[in-house]
């Protein structure tokens, strides 16, 4: 079902990311993550950083490529031959903020369409401003994120941080749905 962009600051990935990307690996045919270069906020991870990051995290999904840009996400969807730009959605506020940018974008690009996708509930509360915060107090996020994106954190914050998840994300084959 076409070609999917998948924006973001992705600074870091975390199991909310994850759980999006997964959910888009399966409805298209190919989904582009695009890590925003320059986002008008304070990153804790450089670009090369965030890009490694979410190669690791993502490398099981077969039919998904990372890719960084900067400038407007709609001139990237063009560049990628996307038709859809896919969004998370958590919450009302997530809601409001993309239609927002949604209509903004469809102005600017009306060839492209919006896909929002809600993630599971284990992450609804989850972004990677909470990740960075519990993780610099030494809180406990082992849940949150994978092992690799936990040791960055702990080497950022000079603390380490362990992985507690039982299951540590949405995996392809949770989703996938055999019909005889
Ligand atoms: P941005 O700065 O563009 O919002 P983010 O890296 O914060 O970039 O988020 C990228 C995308 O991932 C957005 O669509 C956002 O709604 C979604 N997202 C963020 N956190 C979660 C989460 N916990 N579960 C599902 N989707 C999420």
């Amino acid at each position: 079902m076409g070609r999917a962009l998948y924006p973001g600051t992705f600074d870091p990935i975390h199991n909310g990311h994850i759980d999006i990307a997964v959910r888009a690996s399966l409805l298209f045919d190919r989904v582009v993550l695009a890590i925003y270069d320059a986002p008008p906020k304070k990153l804790l991870f450089d670009t090369a950083e965030r890009l490694q990051l979410a190669q690791q995290a993502l490398a099981h999904l077969p039919n998904l490529e990372i890719v960084t840009y900067k400038g407007l996400t709609v001139e990237c969807a063009r560049e990628q031959k996307a038709d859809v730009v896919v969004r998370g959605l958590r919450n009302v506020a997530d809601f409001e903020y993309e239609q927002q940018i949604g209509w903004a974008n469809g102005g600017m690009a009306p060839e492209l369409e919006l896909c929002c996708l809600f993630c599971s509930s284990d992450y609804a509360y989850l972004s990677a401003t909470i990740l960075k915060e519990v993780a610099s107090l030494g809180g406990e996020c082992g849940a949150w994120a994978p092992g690799h994106v936990l040791d960055a954190l702990g080497r950022k914050f000079d603390r380490p941080l362990r992985s507690t998840a039982q299951k540590p994300y949405l995996r392809r084959e949770d989703k996938l749905v055999h019909h005889d």
